[in-house]
This record gives C-alpha cells, sequence and structure tokens, in this order.
C-alpha cells in the first residue's frame, strides 16, 4: 500500500533537531539582533555564521537544490516538511541557504549556467559571499512578458541593455541582478555603470537600466530564452512559499489555540463560546487542506518534474494566500485588541495576505492557469443534455434489460414504479 502519511525515523530526527536548533538558537538570534543573519556588517556575521555552519555541517545548507545541482537533493516532499519548521522563523530561511530571491537564482544558474557562469556566480551564492535580485516586473506591465519592453543588444563583445523594472526585491542591495529582458536572462552586476535604482519603493526596487553594457557571457542560458528560464525560476519559487506559509498558518493557529483556552469572557473560556469554536474548526480543517495540497504537489514535483505539477503549484499559489488571509484573520480577532499591535507576529502575518496574493503573479492569473488547464481534459457534451442527465442516462441503461423487461411485465411495472417514486422523493 503506497498512500503513506508517516515521516521516517531518519528524517524525523533530522526534523526534531531542526525545530530544536530554530527554537534555541535562530529565534533568538532574531528577537536581539533582528537582521543580523542578512547582515554583511563583521560584528553580526560573528554571530550569525556560527549557526550557518552548524547548519553546513549538519548537511542541510541549501536544501532547495537536488544533488546534481549542488545540494543535499532531499527532494521537494522532504523540503516540505522541512520549511514548515523554518518559515516560522523570520531568519531560519537565510541560516539554513535557501532565503528567497537567491534560491530562484541559484535554481537558474544551477540549470542554465556554463562552468565558468556556476563558479563565478552560483557557487559564491551558495555560499552568501553575494547576493542577488530578480529583475522581471515592469512599470507598464505587471509580470506579462508580453508587455515587456527592457531589451539587450548586441555590440561587438558586450550586450547593452535598455528599460525599466518595478518591484526588484532587495535590488539595491544586491550584488548582481538578473535581468529578464525581451530577448534573453542576463545577469548584471549592480554596480555597472547605467544600473540606477530610484528613491521608492525602498525595499523592492524601481531600477532603471540606462543602456547597460555587460559582457557577452552574461546571457543565461539561450538567447530567447528567458520565458523558459523564468517559469523554472518562479514554478519553484512559488511551491516553496507555500510551504513556509503553512508554517506561518500553523503559528497562528498555535496562538489562536492558545489564546482560546487562556481567556475567559461572559462566564466561559472563550474557546467554549460557539463562534470561537468555529474559527477554530474551520481553520483545523483549511490549515490541512492547504498542507496536504502542498505535500501532493511537492510529492508530484519528486516523481514527475515541475512542468508536471505547474495546475497543482498554481493551486497551491492562491489557495496558501486565502487561508492565510482567513486563519491568520481569525487568531489576529480572537487575540483582542493585543492582535491589533505588533507585539505579536499576527498583525505582519496578516497584513501579508494580500502581498501573497500578488507576489509571484497574481492570484487570478493562476486561477485561469488551474481552470484551463483542468478544461483539457473535458469535452463538451455531445447533444442536448448533460451526460449525467438522469432520464437520458435512465433510457441508456435500460437498453441493457431490454430482453428481461420485454420478457417479464411484472418486473417491468416494478421499475416503473420504483423510478416514480424516486422521482417524487
Ligand atoms: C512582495 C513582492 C515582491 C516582489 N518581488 C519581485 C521581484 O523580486 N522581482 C520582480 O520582477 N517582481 C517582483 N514582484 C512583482 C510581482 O511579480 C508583481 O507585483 C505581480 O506580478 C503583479 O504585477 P503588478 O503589481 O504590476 O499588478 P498588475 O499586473 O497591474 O495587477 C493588478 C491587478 O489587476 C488584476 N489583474 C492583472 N492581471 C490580471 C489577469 N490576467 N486576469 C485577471 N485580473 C488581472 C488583478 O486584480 C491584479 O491584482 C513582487 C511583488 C511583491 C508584492
Amino acid at each position: 500500500m503506497a498512500w503513506d502519511f508517516s515521516t521516517e525515523p531518519e528524517f524525523q530526527e533530522q526534523l526534531d533537531w531542526v525545530a530544536d536548533f530554530c527554537q534555541h538558537e535562530v529565534e533568538p538570534l532574531d528577537l536581539v539582533f533582528p537582521g543580523a543573519a542578512y547582515s554583511r556588517d563583521p560584528k553580526a556575521k560573528a554571530l550569525a555564521d556560527p549557526l550557518k555552519q552548524q547548519v553546513k555541517d549538519r548537511g542541510l545548507w541549501a536544501l532547495f537544490l537536488d544533488r546534481d545541482l549542488g545540494g543535499p537533493g532531499f527532494g521537494q516532499l522532504k523540503l516540505a516538511l522541512l520549511n514548515e519548521i523554518l518559515g516560522r522563523y523570520r531568519s531560519a530561511p537565510v541560516v539554513f541557504g535557501t532565503a528567497a530571491p537567491d534560491t530562484g537564482n541559484m535554481e537558474m544558474l544551477a540549470a542554465y549556467g556554463s562552468a565558468e557562469q556556476k563558479a563565478k556566480w552560483l557557487y559564491p551564492l551558495m555560499n552568501q559571499e553575494i547576493f542577488s535580485a530578480y529583475s522581471m516586473t515592469e512599470p507598464q506591465g505587471g509580470s506579462d512578458p508580453n508587455m515587456f519592453k527592457t531589451s539587450a543588444v548586441r555590440d561587438g563583445d558586450q550586450w547593452v541593455i535598455t528599460g525599466e523594472k518595478w518591484f526588484t526585491s532587495a535590488g539595491a542591495r544586491a550584488d548582481i541582478i538578473f535581468v529578464m529582458c525581451t530577448n534573453g536572462m542576463f545577469v548584471v552586476p549592480r554596480e555597472t555603470p547605467g544600473v540606477e535604482i530610484m528613491g521608492y519603493p525602498p525595499l523592492h526596487n524601481h531600477i532603471r537600466y540606462n543602456e547597460v553594457r555587460v559582457p557577452l557571457d552574461n546571457l543565461l542560458g539561450p538567447e530567447d530564452g528567458a520565458k523558459v528560464l523564468a517559469q523554472r525560476r518562479l514554478g519553484g519559487g512559488r511551491i516553496h512559499h507555500a510551504m513556509r506559509t503553512v508554517a506561518q498558518v500553523k503559528l497562528a493557529f498555535d496562538m489562536m489555540c492558545e489564546r482560546a483556552l487562556s481567556r475567559e469572557s461572559h462566564g466561559k473560556v472563550i474557546g467554549e463560546h460557539q463562534m470561537v469554536a468555529e474559527a477554530i474548526a474551520d481553520s483545523y480543517a483549511e490549515i490541512n487542506m492547504l498542507r496536504l495540497l502542498v505535500l501532493w504537489t511537492a510529492w508530484t514535483i519528486d516523481n514527475s518534474s515541475t512542468q508536471a505539477a505547474r495546475t497543482q503549484i498554481a493551486a497551491c499559489k492562491y489557495t496558501m494566500a486565502k487561508v492565510l488571509r482567513e486563519v491568520s484573520y481569525r487568531a489576529l480577532h480572537i487575540m483582542g485588541s493585543l492582535g491589533t499591535t505588533n507585539l505579536t507576529p499576527l498583525q505582519a502575518m496578516w497584513a501579508s495576505a494580500p502581498t501573497m496574493a500578488i507576489a509571484d503573479g497574481v492570484d487570478e492569473v493562476h486561477k485561469v492557469t488551474v481552470a484551463r488547464n483542468v478544461l483539457k481534459s473535458y469535452e463538451p457534451h455531445p447533444g442536448l443534455w448533460p451526460t449525467e442527465y438522469i432520464p437520458a442516462k435512465r433510457d441508456e441503461a435500460r437498453k441493457k434489460y431490454a430482453r428481461l423487461i420485454e420478457s417479464d411485465p411484472d418486473l417491468a411495472a416494478w421499475a416503473d414504479a420504483a423510478v416514480r417514486a424516486t422521482a417524487r422523493g
């Protein structure tokens, strides 16, 4: 019997270690030195680097990369179980070498980079010696590649890139930026003359590329291959976000349940009030539906490919935003006035739900993808009636019994009466 919801004991040991390490090492660092894990400041690095070394020693660094791409090769299912822990802690992804946007960029480099490109960018990215950003979205066209204008023109031994990008996360602090052009994916060192980082927004940057010159070798993958590379990058990124969202909603749920047992109001523990009980029951079911969808998708990727799991990944994308919105709102609400402050993680979690519905492509686009792909396995019904129109099906089924019914009038009468009784019911 292949359907199995258990975790093998050796891997459970790793998960237990990760949970303990995150709780006792990563969270305290986050609380006392917020941002230290991301910082280039030598004092902050001296605090964070030993934790990263422990992760490396444990063979858990760069978890998302397959073995042939330089990672431990856990596969997506195990990664999902790990991310269900890491996603609870702000710095855990960076302490485990799995932080976006570097992860997606590394996946592209690992899959499409030449040996020289990997040596120059992939391994330094894996070791967090450098950081990267991904410049795809354009101000006039969102993330619709058919609307993009940024392009590269070949001039001797260089590419000259001209265009404008919007919402490049961490662009201002990246060492290299992966720039999606209409005719290819290019790696642009941020310090290259012509890269103009605008003042706003501060975290997700608006960048102008003013005739930026890069060597021919900075084209990643084939010329005109940008869409394929982008799909590879975004497909992986979306499912990883969904895995970490499972962690977030479980955290909200834990907080909701603890509160439900800890407060009394109007003569009862609040968990005994029916509407609070409903919030807990709905959240329990929704979290588990999301979790199983994500695990099933991860399993599908492991057993086929990211491409084959596209419909499921798209379903994870908008479902996670919805479950995050609903569960974080309920948890915040049950926390009362405290929930409206930034003294617990709930306010930030709830505020992140609309972001989840937009980042990596708006929900509508993913819903259309799911509907379009699902409809490919259906046909319109041939005649006037839907396939499941009962009178037509019954007429068809009677043909199977035609001889019997003709030969036995009592049985025919019994069948007619039984059908009339069903119709009345
Ligand atoms: C936190 C965050 C981080 C991001 N990081 C990056 C990054 O690192 N690099 C990068 O390149 N981009 C990044 N983005 C940008 C992201 O890819 C875009 O915001 C997203 O694809 C939507 O584009 P837009 O913001 O222009 O919205 P629009 O495309 O203008 O969409 C606005 C609204 O229009 C409607 N709409 C749009 N298209 C459709 C459709 N096809 N069907 C139905 N309705 C539709 C929806 O209601 C949608 O919400 C990030 C975004 C966020 C929020």
